[in-house]
């Protein structure tokens, strides 16, 4: 008998009709034997509509009065899903985020999971109860209820399949799988049978929101493989584990990318020691962080120098460089908010030459300028305008092979 740590996102549970859906195969695994944790998201499009009201309520809902709110979407499918199990007389019991103690720090709407006291859920496993858990929230030491940042019920699933120790956690959702990007911008996408952690963590940090990043941090840290499943439709989908080391890489495992972007250029600045601290820091003490960073070459010791922030946060840091501008001595700052970052992704890349010189062919080949680059040992990012994104995205996916229909890997 095993132990399944299952995970149903908003879609899988929108009404009642797929929430009987959950309960069905939650009996199944019951009938055959398993025990079975299920932590479920709030219904789609639940969380959105909370944080629309906490906007209207306030301009600046105060953090700890949010977190109260949002985690109150959860709690209404944990109970739901409780009832139809035990409308088919499958024993289950939910819990919100607190009344099976997932100790967070008090970083509101976006607190880290400390630890988890397990007993409860044990105790009800071993009455053949199934155990229903709020994902997306905690507990912090005060006893306040904290939230885990969008997408969190993933890292609430991975933490607990942790703690009991579960072979894998499955997360179920509305794609049958992690593909080589985003299906619903690429059609073409394919699906990976296999991911590792490494690769994971990159897509998930560059823009791939199918699982939220923190869980795939969990899941490396403690070396518990997730599975990407569809709850719509039954199949194998996508295992993230541990690089093998007879594993053949592929060059490239996917394109990721963000429209969460926006860019600043301070133009016109002296170039001479201490200005990129000058300018950064400023950006730092207003807690924006700052992801691409680019000098260009001094023209009669004159430079320009730019910088990406999330584009929730463009406003605020053009704001406090144009009060900066003159101390600087700098010409002039603009700001661009139609920004997008396209990555590529591959631990394959570490052995290969050239990925670079045909990424950036492709993007000319279709017109596509790139405004900024950055490169690590497993990606390459490029900056582009917002308007080429499906186009680039596309582009690249074809380039290196990736179309459902190509013959390379
Ligand atoms: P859930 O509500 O189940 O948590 P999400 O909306 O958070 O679901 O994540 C699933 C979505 O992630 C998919 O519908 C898809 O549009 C998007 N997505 C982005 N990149 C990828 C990718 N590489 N593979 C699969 N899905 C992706
Ligand atoms: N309901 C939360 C959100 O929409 C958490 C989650 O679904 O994972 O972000
Ligand atoms: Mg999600």
């Amino acid at each position: 008998m095993a132990l399944m740590v299952k995970k149903y996102g908003g879609t899988s549970v929108a009404d009642l009709e797929r929430i009987r859906v959950v309960a069905e195969q939650a009996q199944e695994d019951r009938r055959q034997g398993h025990d079975v944790v299920i932590v479920v998201s709030a219904m789609s499009g639940e969380t959105n509509r909370l944080m629309g009201l906490a906007l209207e309520a306030s301009d600046n809902p105060n953090p700890r009065e949010l977190d109260v709110l949002l985690s109150t979407g959860e709690q209404v499918t944990i109970a739901l899903l409780s009832m139809c199990l035990a409308e088919w007389n499958c024993p289950a019991v939910s819990y919100t985020g607190a009344q099976v103690h997932i100790r967070t720090d008090s970083a509101f709407n976006k607190a880290r999971i400390l630890d988890i006291d397990q007993r409860r859920i044990r105790r009800d496993l071993e009455k053949g109860r199934v155990v229903v858990v709020a994902g997306f929230q905690g507990v912090d030491e005060e006893g306040n209820i904290t939230t885990l940042g969008r997408g969190g019920s993933d890292t609430t699933a991975v933490a607990l399949a942790a703690a009991q120790g579960a072979k894998e956690c499955q997360i179920y959702t509305d794609v049958d799988g992690v593909y080589t990007t985003d299906p619903r911008v690429v059609p073409k996408a394919r699906k990976l049978d296999r991911l590792t952690f490494e690769e994971m963590l990159e897509l998930a940090s560059l823009g791939a929101k199918v699982l939220q990043i923190r869980a795939v941090e969990f899941a490396s840290k403690y070396n518990v493989p997730i599975r990407v499943l569809s709850s719509f439709e039954a199949g194998e989908g996508t295992l993230i584990a541990p690089e093998e080391a007879e594993m053949e890489q592929p060059l490239i495992s996917g394109i990721a990318f963000t429209r969460d972007e926006a860019k600043i250029t301070v133009q016109g600045v002296p170039d001479k020691p201490g200005i990129a601290y000058q300018i950064l820091d400023a950006v730092a003490d207003a807690n924006i962080e700052v992801d691409m960073i680019l000098q260009n070459i001094s023209n009669e010791s004159a430079t320009d120098f730019t910088f990406t922030v999330h584009r929730n946060d463009h406003e605020r840091a053009l704001g406090l460089l144009e009060t900066t501008c003159g101390e600087l001595g700098a010409q002039s700052v603009t700001g661009d908010a139609s920004i997008v970052k396209i990555s590529l992704v591959g631990v394959g890349m570490r052995s290969h030459a050239g990925i670079a010189s045909t990424m950036f062919g492709a993007l000319a080949a279709e017109g596509i300028n790139i405004q900024m680059i950055s490169t690590s040992e497993i990606k390459i990012s490029v900056v582009v305008d917002e308007k080429y994104l499906e186009l680039a995205v596309r582009a690249l996916h074809t380039a290196f092979g990736l179309d459902q229909d190509s013959e390379e890997d």
